[in-house]
């Protein structure tokens, strides 16, 4: 289902707008210079929107002079306490996301009559960890009843998120949710492990729901870097449109026919690339042989197919020169900069 329009601060999701990407900060407030390095790095890296946690009352006036200069929509992370998420509606924070789950609907009829005062936004982000549904269907179904609450509060400017550590739980949710209800989707999965794991799941969880055209903001949850999680939200994302503004690198997988050491070049050459690199919308390919090194070097802009002495340089689909081993590297990076 197409889903409405939700308008938050200067940004407008839902309906036929791109998918957003949300970072979150995971800086100490005990330093502010870190936090708002972090903030600004965070957008460079490709953040649409920056969300924090406020534990306590007192942090909100702090953080949000901190961040309100910011190009990118604020967004107050609210638990428990209806009283924060008001003082962050009064601060200026452009949504406050609440959770079902630690809230009463008492607190939660507050927010929203003081939000609907302030044109601020909402996100009410059911998690696994903090609400009693057990299945994807379970967690669904109070999701959309806590839709159609809200809506009889007339109000409509939120979306709504449902997270769960589990991967099949999380895509059933969101499907089912989608099918009956206009309200945009923040997605993501939560408290995924490890980076390695983390990435995999977050792959298999969104990429599943963004291949369904089902998401509207998106945040890659890893205990790890703020950046990686950009990072890994930017490549799903663009993975699942087919399309990419950024480098995309393209190399085999090597075996006994292979006739360079595709891991150590890729490596080598990932390494000497800079962040301007990154961000040229090209394709690179390193392939081990002749296999199927000229076919895929040939669908990339440049690329280099491992042959008896060296690689075999493909400019555009048409093959220029060769070049010996271990000047393979430098001469990619020289030739992607002149692209
Ligand atoms: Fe093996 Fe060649 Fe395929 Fe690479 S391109 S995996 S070296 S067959």
């Amino acid at each position: 289902m197409i889903t409405r329009v939700v308008r938050v601060g200067n940004l407008t999701l839902g309906g036929s707008n791109p998918l957003r990407v949300q970072g979150m900060l995971k800086s100490s407030f005990d330093n502010t210079d870190e936090l708002i390095q972090e903030a600004k790095c965070l957008i460079k890296a490709g953040s649409e929107i920056i969300r924090c946690a406020l534990p306590k009352q007192e942090d909100v006036p702090y953080v949000y002079s901190a961040l309100k200069d910011l190009d990118v929509p604020l967004v107050a992370d609210c638990h428990f306490q209806p009283r924060i998420a008001l003082e962050a509606i009064e601060a200026g924070f452009d949504k406050i996301r609440l959770n079902p789950g630690n809230m009463s609907e008492g607190g939660m009829k507050e927010v929203i009559a003081l939000a609907k005062e302030n044109d601020t936004a909402l996100r009410f982000g059911f998690n696994s960890g903090s609400c009693k549904a057990k299945t994807g269907m379970e967690f669904a179904e109070l999701a959309l009843k806590l839709d159609k609450w809200v809506r009889e509060l007339d109000f409509e400017n939120f979306l709504i998120s449902m997270k769960s550590s589990s991967v099949p739980q999380t895509v059933e949710a969101n499907r089912f949710f989608s099918v009956y209800s206009d309200t945009p989707l923040h997605i993501g999965i939560t408290a995924t492990g490890p980076m390695y794991e983390g990435i995999i799941k977050s792959s298999a969880g969104l990429g599943a729901l963004l291949l369904d055209g089902i998401g509207d903001t998106i945040r890659v949850s890893l205990t790890g870097d703020s950046i990686e999680e950009i990072k890994v939200a930017c490549i799903l994302r663009d993975i699942a449109a087919g399309v990419s503004d950024r480098l995309q690198l393209i190399s085999c997988p090597m075996c006994s026919r292979s006739r360079i050491d595709v891991k150590t070049l890729m490596d080598e050459f990932m390494e000497k690339l800079n962040e301007e690199d990154f961000n040229r919308p090209f394709k690179v390919a390193i392939m081990g042989c002749e296999v199927n090194g000229p076919g895929e070097a040939k669908e990339c802009d440049i690329g280099i197919c491992g042959m008896e002495k060296g690689g075999l340089f493909i400019k555009k689909g048409e093959v220029v020169t060769s070049v010996f081993s271990d000047e393979i590297v430098d001469f990619l990076i020289g030739e992607l900069r002149k692209l």
